[in-house]
């Protein structure tokens, strides 16, 4: 396991835009949003502050920790390693499950992709096509999760072929919904799942594996090993498919794959969602995530730090770098602020740095007349300043795909 001497290390990652995935996990209720979320966060490596000075190691969660962290934090930095290079994994909350008061719109707009979470055995429900169509609606691409398959086995005791034809079957069913709901048809066939590809994974979070067929292929696993291993209640099997394919590492192979890094996603999101001018100089910083350029915050999050008491304003850079001291404009409150502290989730926790850029999650005190959906830009470019689209709402029900 690699090792951090210090928070410059995690900042270099950071600064390398390539290196930066802002990711969200949707899903209908009860399909299983937390349990994956849990398993990301138990076995996953968080960036950990607490040795401070010393060498630093990934910490991972216990179970009890896990639970509160997501339900209590906007953000939780990950750390993953694909193919030798390392990645900062921004996991950003995103409420419960459908509401309506906008938090959900909000919180997608600082994500480039989604993992989509389907039980097996429910299939696509109405709040699944809800929480896609506003993924879509916001230009984050969405990949798939195919959850409790065991259920497929243990519940309704299907045959290898038959499981096989009901995962077509849902990936089938997400993809008309793709379809139908992107707003752009180049989108929408470009973001259309492949399963060959490796865009679908699917496994169990309760017993923390998952698999795509790429991965199946690679490593040997095939259909009939996971449905033997439900089938006789072999636990030793089932510990071996999170042995051998974890589901935190599946997921998160799938996100540095197929969710763009914020820059290449910012070149097709901020013409479609900002209203400023996209050939200002704003505009132009913030198509190309430019860290030199003025600085753009969209804030998703307004919560109050537990130990300091004070109004932390979390939110996604999308140009320029945040840095303490800089003086702001509060689009949406027609007010000036100033930003007196910058940090980064390291893990759950927050850590004070010296500079955030462009790309990446910031946590922020100071600008307590903010409230979550508010666009802060660098004072000096009021004139350019604009907010980000109106938020706007999905209202049930929403039409179904025949
Ligand atoms: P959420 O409402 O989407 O956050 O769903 P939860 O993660 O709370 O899961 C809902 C229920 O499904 C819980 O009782 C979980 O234990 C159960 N669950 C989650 N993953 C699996 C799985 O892989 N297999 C089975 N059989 N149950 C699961």
């Amino acid at each position: 396991m690699p090792k951090y001497k210090h928070v410059e290390d995690i900042l270099k990652i950071m600064r390398n835009i390539e290196q930066v995935r802002n990711i969200g996990i949707i899903a209908h209720v009860d399909h299983g949003k937390t349990t994956t979320s849990d398993a990301l966060l138990a076995h996953a490596g968080i960036l950990s502050p607490k040795l401070a000075g010393e060498a630093r190691a990934l910490d991972y969660l216990d179970v009890e920790q896990q639970r509160g962290i997501t339900v209590k934090a906007a953000n939780v930095s990950l750390y993953h390693e694909y193919k030798g290079k390392p990645y900062v994994i921004n996991l950003i909350d995103t409420p419960g499950h459908v509401d309506f008061s906008g938090k959900v719109t909000r919180s997608l707009r600082v994500l480039d992709g989604a993992i989509l979470v389907v039980d097996a055995v429910e299939g696509v429900m109405t709040q699944t096509e809800t929480v896609l169509r506003q993924a879509l609606e916001e230009y984050v691409r969405p990949l798939l999760f195919i959850n409790k398959v065991d259920r497929l086995i243990k519940e309704l005791k299907l045959s290898p072929q038959e499981v096989q034809q009901r995962i077509v079957q849902i990936i089938k069913e997400v993809n008309e919904r793709i379809l139908t709901f992107a707003p752009d048809k180049d989108f929408a066939k470009k973001w259309l799942l492949d399963p060959a590809k490796g865009h679908v994974a699917l496994g169990s979070a309760k017993d923390k594996w998952g698999i795509t067929i790429p991965m199946a292929q690679e490593k040997g696993i095939k259909f009939s090993f996971f449905v033997d291993a439900y089938k006789t209640g072999n636990k030793e099997a089932i510990e071996e498919l999170f042995r051998k394919a974890p589901l935190h590492e599946t997921l998160l192979d799938m996100v540095v794959r197929w969710v763009p890094n914020p820059r290449e996603a910012q070149q097709y999101r901020v013409p479609r969602l900002w209203k400023g001018d996209i050939n200002s100089e704003l505009g132009k910083a913030m198509v190309n995530a430019d860290p030199e350029g003025p600085l753009v915050v969209f804030i998703n999050d307004m919560r109050l730090d537990p130990h300091t008491k004070r109004l932390v304003a979390t939110g996604r850079v999308w140009a320029g770098t945040a840095t303490a001291g800089k003086e702001v404009w509060l689009v949406n409150a027609g007010k000036e602020g100033k930003i007196l502290q910058v940090s980064i989730y390291m893990g759950p926790d927050r850590e004070i740095v010296d500079y955030v850029t462009a790309g990446n999650i910031v946590a922020m005190m100071g600008l307590d007349d903010a409230r979550a959906g508010e666009t802060i830009v660098d004072i000096n470019y009021k004139d350019q300043a604009a907010p980000f689209e109106q938020l706007h709402y999905v209202s049930e029900p929403v039409v179904t795909v025949a």
